[in-house]
């Protein structure tokens, strides 16, 4: 299997750390990498105030989306609490999975509005905390036009619930051989540390996958994905469990 990598940019919105983040999407475009970039529509959570809101925010998006940047839906409010883990069982918390499906729908029905009405459009769902279940799937369908996510824990895309789906498995730079591998940051919190680590593996011309090749890779989610996925969710599991106790 071909080996490539995507960058995912997380907790984009008006109260971002601008600085930050212009310099991750500066060094990315030096190098050609096109992320995608999951905002933010009505942020609720503190903890992503990082500066007083930014009144070019919007706009800023807009230019993104005009240059051919990938966007994504990161959630309505993200306003995070205890939660079911949902289909990619990585967090006890979060913003949609264990809601009443026509709830969820209601709420991506006002997040789409929102969406709509600061004026860009997502193509990819993001969910805050990579919290999310069957409910939230046919929210997005019934209420948006988006129809990739960005999760998971196989190898290669697939097709599976009426999405297509690219995994995200890394939360630093690396490089893991075979595969299909989204590397998420979180631009508001990078350290000199974080910066460095992405200049010196963007040096090394890592492989980067292009988003149009995405929908051809996808293949039915099958036995290998879900293996995959069975490993990484107990290797998950037990380093969690691991940290609770250290
Ligand atoms: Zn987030």
């Amino acid at each position: 299997m071909r080996e490539c990598y995507y960058l995912r940019l997380d907790d984009a919105c008006p109260t971002w750390h601008r600085e930050r983040w212009l310099r991750v999407l500066d060094l990315l475009s030096d190098r050609g990498v096109i992320p995608l970039i999951a905002v933010v529509p009505d942020n609720r959570d503190p903890d992503l105030v990082h500066q007083k809101p930014d009144p070019g925010f919007w706009d800023q998006v807009k230019t993104w989306q005009g240059a051919g940047w990938v966007l994504g839906l990161h959630g309505y409010q993200h306003r995070l609490q205890k939660r079911p883990r949902g289909l990619v069982p990585r967090n006890a918390y979060g913003e949609w999975a264990g809601e009443d499906p026509e709830h969820q729908r209601e709420t991506m029905r006002r997040a789409w509005a929102l969406v709509r009405q600061q004026g860009w459009l997502p193509s990819w769902w993001v969910a805050p905390a990579h919290n999310m279940d069957r409910g939230t799937l046919q929210a997005l369908e019934s209420e948006t036009s988006i129809r990739n996510i960005s999760d998971g824990w196989t190898r290669r895309p697939y097709r599976r619930w009426g999405f297509v789906w690219l995994p995200q498995q890394l939360g630093q730079p690396r490089r893991m051989g075979g595969g299909f591998w989204t590397i998420c940051l979180h631009p508001n919190m990078m350290s000199g540390d974080d910066f460095d680590r992405l200049k010196t593996w963007l040096k090394k011309r890592p492989p980067l996958g292009q988003w149009n090749e995405v929908l051809a890779a996808a293949h039915d989610y099958g036995f290998e994905d879900g293996i995959m996925h069975g490993i990484w969710a107990l290797r998950h599991r037990v380093t969690s469990a691991l940290k609770a106790v250290l």
